[in-house]
């Protein structure tokens, strides 16, 4: 067996795991990233796109902001659609604040070319991960890597290995409680190779249920419509999605939708979740390992950075200081920020979306709110704020 020596073991190279590595690095402390699947694949995986103005500033002191700042996109508002009619919401008005639009896969990108460039360990294509002495301030990490078995010694292990990763199931069941919802529907998203036909985020509520205009590039269109949680792909041929894009983002004063040829189709299911707390021994959840968001408030990706923000000040409070404080409330931290984007994310899902147990009342009440956001600066605000991203305490 390999073994080797690390201060802090760092499970997953999402945006949670790359860019806590990076933070770390920075402060002058060692990790090593493992990552199941291949630089390619985490590279090329098309998910979350809007970066609230806290995750850019984060970035860009992490020293990975470069590209972002020069390929996103700054957005200062996004529409909602009812009822064919068009209301911005203006975030620089509201709020002062805006949002960037830069694939989760280039953020990933960036941080893998530091780490790379910096000759700092991270080894993809590992494959059965076992953790021990969580309770000790020696946990061990065990894993197999080209044919073989590898132990890694270290001080901390962070958990960023996503939402069906391993190191969840080591919070021992007793010790934690777990709160979940599941939506009655799904979000069919296609990435297009087509010019976004709004130059903001379009959020629409339509007869048929919700659609979302939003982008990637001025090249490249992400778009998504509701759908049921087992929908069958094969019933929807391109032209379909086009059309019934088109539909739902209809407007009375003739919106038209840019087409183009269809890279990407998929259907991701919608859920909330969270565990509590995020940590035991010396085990530390962060990112969707520890708490997953619908979609529609675009959180999932800021909420992993912002944890592993906490989580890096708090290393190295210990390492540099020999204080545990910070770790010791990393998870009450988190969490405070994480239920109150909990909150926003399920309420613009439950404002957008149509039910199964949808009723004439419910409808009729969707719509007074949604004519409320329209009509009152306050309403706006409360929105606004929340988009942008609560600030980081
Ligand atoms: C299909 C999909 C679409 C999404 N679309 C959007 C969107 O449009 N907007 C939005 O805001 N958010 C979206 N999200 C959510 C957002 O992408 C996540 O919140 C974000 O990826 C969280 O980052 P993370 O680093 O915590 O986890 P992840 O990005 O999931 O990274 C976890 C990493 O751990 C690795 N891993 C797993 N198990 C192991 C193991 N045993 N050993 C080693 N490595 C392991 C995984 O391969 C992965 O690379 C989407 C998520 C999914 C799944």
């Amino acid at each position: 067996m390999n073994a080797q020596r690390t201060q802090v073991a760092i499970i997953g190279a999402g945006p949670a795991g790359l860019l806590l590595g990076q933070l770390l690095h920075r402060e002058g402390i060692d990790s090593v990233v493992l990552e199941a699947t291949s630089r390619a694949h985490v590279e090329s995986r098309v998910r979350a796109g809007v970066l609230e103005h806290q995750s850019v500033d984060i970035l860009q002191a992490a020293g990975v902001g470069a590209r972002m700042r020069r390929e996103g996109l700054l957005h200062h508002g996004i529409e909602l659609r009812f009822q064919g009619s068009r209301h911005r919401i203006d975030f620089g008005a509201l709020t002062g604040k805006s949002v960037m639009i830069y694939g989760q896969h280039e953020v990933v990108k960036d941080l893998i070319a530091a780490r790379v460039q910096a000759a700092l360990p991270l080894l993809f294509e590992i494959r059965d991960v076992q953790l021990s002495g969580l309770e000790s301030s020696a946990p061990r990490v065990q894993f197999r890597a080209e044919g073989q078995t590898h132990a890694l010694e270290c001080d901390f292990v962070a958990g960023c290995d996503g939402f069906h990763g391993i190191c969840r199931s080591y919070l021992p069941a007793s010790g934690v409680k777990l709160f979940e919802r599941v939506y009655p529907f799904a979000w069919l998203g296609i990435l297009a190779a087509a010019p976004p036909a709004s130059q903001e985020l379009v959020y629409a509520l339509h007869e048929h249920g919700f659609a979302l205009l939003s982008m990637r590039s001025p090249t490249l269109s992400r778009l998504y419509l509701q759908c049921a949680p087992d929908e069958d792909l094969d019933g929807w041929p391109d032209e379909r999605v086009w059309e019934e894009l088109q539909v739902r983002l209809a407007t009375r004063d003739g919106f038209s939708l840019t087409t183009g040829p269809i890279q990407q189709k998929s259907v991701t299911a919608m859920r909330s979740f969270v565990v509590e707390p995020m940590q035991w021994g010396r085990l530390f959840l962060a990112g969707d390992a520890a708490h997953i968001v619908p979609p529609t408030g675009a959180k999932g990706m800021n909420l992993a950075l912002a944890d592993v923000h906490v989580l890096a000040r708090a290393l190295v409070s210990h390492f540099r200081y020999g204080s545990d404080d910070l770790l010791r409330r990393y998870s009450e931290q988190c969490l405070h920020r994480i239920w109150k984007v909990q909150r926003f994310s399920w309420w613009m899902t439950a404002l957008l979306h149509r039910f199964d147990t949808d009723n004439d009342f419910d409808r009729r009440r969707q719509t007074a709110e949604l004519e409320y956001l329209a009509s009152s600066p306050a309403a706006q605000q409360s929105l606004a704020e929340n988009y942008v991203g609560p600030p980081l305490e």
